[in-house]
């Protein structure tokens, strides 16, 4: 990856002229299905050009509560767009309720804000959506005359999941979701492997809203084809191994099961959320303290959430699981 930074040639994007980014936006419009596509430093800033180009002012969109495009941004699409979200809960797998979503449309009407898009996401904390359902739900919203946006900054691991199930092909399993929707937004910085970017696709119309609002948010990155190559270098060569991140989660899962205290969630992707219970719930934080004491990284925001990447392999989770063993004595 650092070799193909190195080697990539370089232009001015802010006018277009960066032809390693160029290349990028047409490679993942083309893999996705779509006309064109835009690179953006972070997924948030993408999820945020998707949203303000969808709605405007005294527009709402309908999203889950545990969304990133609805909790974990600030609130930029009010912030910045005075755009009103509509959180809907989640079922336990993910979803959001068809019946919930229907529920949640306004109707055409002085008292209501407009309701103009549904977002959802995929994978949803590391949870495949199943694809009758996205087709249901994003069928519902255009029936509805909603736009549809997908924050797919996991699409790719979604896309494994869904092929592992279906014995499809995983790119074609990617392009498969991503067509329910008229924005995609992907993020090359998570299992994929490249230090920063995502990229939104959608119409050409969209992309060239989006790319009015980017720049306004200050993501116009001028000579940012190196960027674009590490993302590029990973959509050659990063997707198909999200499969051993996803086999070494359940392994670090099947590590952790039967330990007193700890409720283990089966993992569908690369994610492994943990809860702790019982005396073990008054020891999150000094576990935390003690496994990142060890170089093992664990977020504790709400629950404890382990992430495999291309930068930790077997021997990784099982020093993992012998640390967390070690500290319940196990
Ligand atoms: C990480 C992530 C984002 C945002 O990406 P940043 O680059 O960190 O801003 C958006 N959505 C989902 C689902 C993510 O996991």
């Amino acid at each position: 990856m650092r070799a193909a930074m190195a080697a990539a040639p370089l232009g001015d994007d802010v006018f277009g002229a960066d032809p390693s980014v160029n290349a990028l936006q047409e490679k993942i419009a083309d893999m996705l299905g779509f006309e064109a596509a835009l690179f953006v430093p972070t997924g948030t800033q993408s999820n945020l050009c998707a949203i303000l180009s969808h709605c405007g002012r005294g527009d709402e969109y309908i999203v889950g509560q545990q969304a990133h495009a609805y909790r974990w941004e600030g609130g930029g699409a009010a912030v910045f767009g005075s755009v009103q979200p509509q959180p809907l809960d989640h079922a336990a797998d993910g979803t959001l309720p068809i019946s919930a979503i229907e529920a949640a449309i306004k109707p055409d009407d002085a008292h209501f804000a407009r309701t103009r898009l549904l977002a959802l996401e995929n994978t949803l904390g590391g949870k495949l959506l199943p694809f009758d359902y996205v087709q249901a739900a994003t069928d519902l919203a255009k029936a509805k005359g909603l736009q549809r946006h997908l924050d797919g900054a996991r699409l790719f691991n979604a896309a494994v999941a869904q092929a592992a199930q279906s014995g499809g092909d995983v790119r074609v399993e990617a392009r498969r979701i991503a067509q329910c929707f008229e924005s995609v937004s992907v993020c090359f910085s998570k299992g994929l492997g490249a230090p920063i970017g995502s990229a939104l696709c959608g119409s050409r119309e969209l992309i060239a809203s989006a790319h009015r609002i980017r720049k306004m948010a200050g993501g116009g990155m001028r000579q940012s084809g190196f960027l674009a190559a590490a993302a590029s270098h990973a959509l050659d060569h990063h997707i198909d191994r999200l499969a051993d991140d996803h086999a070494l989660a359940k392994r670090l899962a099947a590590g952790l099961a039967g330990i007193d205290g700890l409720m283990v969630e089966a993992p569908q992707t690369n994610m492994v959320f943990v809860d702790l219970t019982g005396a073990a719930k008054e020891r999150s934080v000094e576990l935390l303290a003690a496994l990142n004491a060890q170089g093992i990284h664990t977020m504790g925001l709400y629950r404890l959430r382990f992430v495999t990447h291309l930068d930790v392999d077997a021997a990784g989770v099982d020093r993992a699981v012998t640390a967390i063993r070690g500290f319940f004595n196990a």
